[in-house]
């Protein structure tokens, strides 16, 4: 993306319609900030364990049919359905064993059957199976009346992957299920995109580190902590850069130092009203970044950018602000930036709120909820209690978040909402 559409973002000029930086719609925010991004270029070749969280680079085909040859999905006996009665008794004579991993060498012929295990080779002359339980034994003979139509009871090659056939395409974020079906290609080796390098500080004067001792009027700096958590899941490379006192040159020699190895930095606190002016400055000097205020609660000021070639985002300090935000636009944009060109929006699930929630219509707000089911089984949603952004507690107790767009206002107990589950969200 070209730096003339972010003046244009800055200066708020274009044909940017809507755009109002001191009332910016999430939905907005979202929009504007993915016109910016385009994933990192440099692939590499890891071992297909170490791919797990990474995205591939490149489509993989598969180089054979999966499963390779028609086979048994059932323990049973293995015939062809010419030879099966219409009605009455089916009887065949059994010829042999097929066992996974070691077919049968015969052929079954007009008449005959052969023992077969799940996953066996289906033997010549045979395309269906019959399972052991509806067959008597006889000797050398088995017996079965209903039998199976023809075909079933067996999978076919080819029916889980096609020789040739794209498995995954590139910009697929590689999970469990992925690992297990590369491996089922017999790949070991995959392209993916490089790890995103991702810079975080926290700013203020009033933040101290773990290991000094409080002093009046100080908080220890939790943000770098939330942080961190959230994006080493994510999986991307983290550099923690400390805490950054509000002093313009400190925060100019961080950022320079920063934007000269990260492809993202993120800081928290100083974007808010009264501490913005210098960072405006600063930033202004140093990139082009935009200063935000979302209509949203908590995580109203933020801004974003770019200082250097890296994107910016200045989240606010308020530690549930800067989780709220995370989640809500940086995570996406991360996502993108690692190699995905459109990353499945966190679902949205209706749930019953069991408490009134007092609300303006005209900003969204993210409240932390727990989501259980009730004796009834239907999923409800509780706020835990204190929604002020700086009450971090109400993040580790909540297991999702209550989303209430800028269309809801009250909401009255028993009411439907929509919760954003929190775990599993990387
Ligand atoms: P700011 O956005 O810098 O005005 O900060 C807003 C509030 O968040 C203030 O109460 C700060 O003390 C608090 N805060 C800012 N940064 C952190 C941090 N890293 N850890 C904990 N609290 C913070
Ligand atoms: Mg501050």
């Amino acid at each position: 993306m070209s730096q003339k559409s972010i003046s244009d973002l800055v200066s708020g000029a274009s044909c940017m319609d809507d755009y109002d930086p001191n009332s910016m719609p999430v939905a907005s925010a979202r929009k504007y900030i993915r016109e910016f991004l385009s994933p990192v270029a440099t692939k590499e070749c890891v071992p297909l364990r170490s791919s797990l969280g990474r995205v591939l680079a490149e489509d993989i085909h598969s180089p054979c049919n999966v499963p390779n040859h028609d086979n048994s999905a059932m323990d049973g006996y293995a015939f062809n359905a010419d030879d099966m009665q219409a009605t009455g008794e089916t009887r065949l004579k059994v010829v042999g064993t097929a066992f996974a991993g070691k077919a049968f060498d015969g052929k079954a012929s007009n008449g005959e059957c052969v023992r077969i295990m799940t996953g066996a080779v289906m033997p010549v002359g045979t395309d269906t199976v019959v399972v052991q339980e509806r067959v008597t034994t006889d000797g050398d003979y088995i017996k079965f009346t209903d039998g199976p139509k023809r075909g079933m009871n067996m999978r076919y090659a080819g029916e889980d992957l096609k020789q040739g056939q794209v498995v995954l395409a590139a910009g697929h974020l590689m999970r469990a299920a992925d690992l297990g079906l590369i491996a089922s290609l017999g790949i070991g080796e995959v392209k993916v995109y490089r790890k995103l390098r991702v810079a975080f500080f926290s700013t203020g004067d009033e933040l101290a580190s773990i290991g000094q001792e409080l002093q009046a009027g100080q908080v220890y700096d939790s943000n770098r902590y939330t942080l961190y958590g959230m994006l080493t899941r994510l999986g991307v490379e983290v550099m923690d850069m400390g805490v950054v006192r509000d002093d313009p040159a400190l925060l100019e020699q961080a950022l320079i130092e920063a934007s000269g190895s990260a492809d993202v930095i993120l800081t928290s606190g100083g974007v808010s009203v009264g501490e913005a002016d210098y960072m405006k400055q600063l930033l202004e000097k140093l990139g082009q970044v935009v200063f935000w205020k979302i209509a949203m609660k908590p995580g109203r000021p933020l801004a974003y950018g770019k200082v250097g070639n890296a994107h910016y985002f200045g989240l606010p300090g308020n530690p549930v602000s800067v989780m709220v935000t995370f989640y809500q636009f940086v995570r996406e944009a991360m996502l993108v930036l690692m190699g995905q060109p459109a990353p499945a929006p966190s679902p949205l699930l209706n749930a019953i709120c069991t408490d009134e929630i007092k609300k303006f219509t005209g900003r969204t707000e993210f409240q932390r909820g727990v989501l259980y089911m009730d004796k009834d089984n239907n999923w409800k949603v509780t706020p835990t209690g204190n929604q002020g952004s700086g009450i971090l507690r109400s993040m580790s107790e909540a297991n999702c978040f209550i989303v209430l767009d800028e269309t809801v206002g009250n909401v009255a107990p028993g009411a439907l909402v929509q919760v954003q589950i929190l775990e599993g969200i990387v």
